[in-house]
């Protein structure tokens, strides 16, 4: 190989290892431009309010999250939350920034947050007054009302034996309140059309409210109860017999007077407070609904005994009742227990509140509403 040729080769290869280093560099740079000039995902307002705050570097460095970008176009991310902003999943409501720092202030964590702005987004004005509560303890109770958080903490407050569930339910049921002074009242319509109602010391009648199928029963044709409770009436009795269990019918569908003036007897003979143990002021019995029947047996003179009480209880149902006021539920019905009252639901109804366990006004909140 001559001399010239080798400088030509040697050069040659200089100049191949400067081209390539060239080409890298200049390839990196390219790619490094592109990084810097790759568009934020953030608008035009999110990017100034970035600036503005000095969060450009730290918000564009991290993974872009839709509930910082509605923070910043409404100029209300706070530094102090941005952690807590991530954690938050964006809604399509309301004032949503300002409602994420109300409860970010009050010590919600974004777990909370996340389950009151899917679950509670219509209600949520109750919560920013008042102050944290730890609303997950609620998550699994079906029957929780919002409206009630407060009478809930009240209740447990007063009533530390009970659990939540609990708790929530008796004050949905009214009990956190003196029976009679908070009520509703059906209409003519919803008393006729639904044999289901719930009538107690929260659940009010008409006063004018007569069923307009009242047939009287084979023991008396002075005895009335609407048409499908009397028919099923017959076949409970019927099968009382079957069972040598023997009742009869004492006192089935009364009307608004006639409920007035025993309930007025009764107090002239024991009292207010007495009388209201076990008779209902009028308009809130369930014997003007002409769907309850209080029973006797053997003799006209005597209550259920004991063993006609169990047979009820094990077999009223399949023939559509309850026993209305059971032994030990007092609290919750309000009433003293009455073995002898009975209540028809139907047979499918009557069934699912036996096989609960439940009192009615319980199986109401929790399944009927
Ligand atoms: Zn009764």
């Amino acid at each position: 190989m001559n001399k010239g040729l080798k400088i030509f080769l040697i050069v040659l290869l200089i100049l191949l290892i400067i081209a390539t280093i060239a080409v890298t560099t200049l390839k990196l740079l390219q790619n490094h431009t592109e990084e810097i000039i790759e568009p934020s995902p953030y608008s035009e307002a999110s990017l100034t309010v970035m600036r503005n705050l000095n969060l450009y570097d730290e918000i564009n460095s991290k993974e872009y999250s839709k509930t910082v970008e509605a923070l910043l176009e409404d100029n209300e991310l706070k530094k102090e939350y941005l952690e807590d902003y991530y954690e938050i999943n964006y809604k399509n409501i309301n004032n949503f920034s300002t409602i994420i720092n109300e409860l970010l202030a009050k010590d919600y964590n974004s777990e909370e947050i996340n389950y009151i702005t899917a679950n509670m987004k219509d209600n949520i004005d109750i919560l920013l007054n008042m102050d944290y509560i730890d609303i997950l303890a609620f998550k699994d109770i079906t029957n929780f009302e919002i409206n009630n958080v407060e009478r809930y903490l009240a209740y447990q407050e007063e009533n530390e034996d009970y659990d939540l569930a609990t708790v929530v339910t008796y004050v949905n049921i009214g009990l956190d309140k003196e029976g009679y002074s908070e009520y509703t009242e059906y209409t003519e319509e919803e008393a006729q059309n639904d044999l289901t109602i719930l009538v107690n010391k929260y659940h009010k009648l008409p006063d004018d409210y007569v069923p307009n199928d009242l047939v009287s029963l084979s023991y008396s044709s002075n005895y009335y109860l609407r048409s499908e409770a009397a028919e099923a009436f017959e076949r409970l009795t019927n099968a009382g017999m079957l069972d040598g269990v023997v009742f009869y019918p004492f006192s089935p569908y009364r009307s608004y007077e006639l409920q007035e003036r025993l309930y007025n007897g009764y107090v002239a003979r024991d009292g207010v407070a007495a009388a209201d143990t076990y008779s209902a002021r009028p308009g809130f019995s369930e014997h003007q609904l002409g769907l309850a029947v209080d029973v006797r047996s053997n003799t006209l003179n005597d209550n259920l005994t004991s063993e006609d009480y169990e047979w009820m209880l094990n077999n009223s149902y399949k023939y559509g009742f309850i026993v209305r006021y059971p032994k030990g539920k007092q609290h919750i019905t309000q009433f003293m227990e009455e073995p002898w009252h009975l209540r028809y639901l139907g047979v499918e109804l009557a069934t699912k509140v036996h096989d609960s366990g439940l009192t009615y006004d319980e199986y109401y909140d929790l399944y009927m509403k």
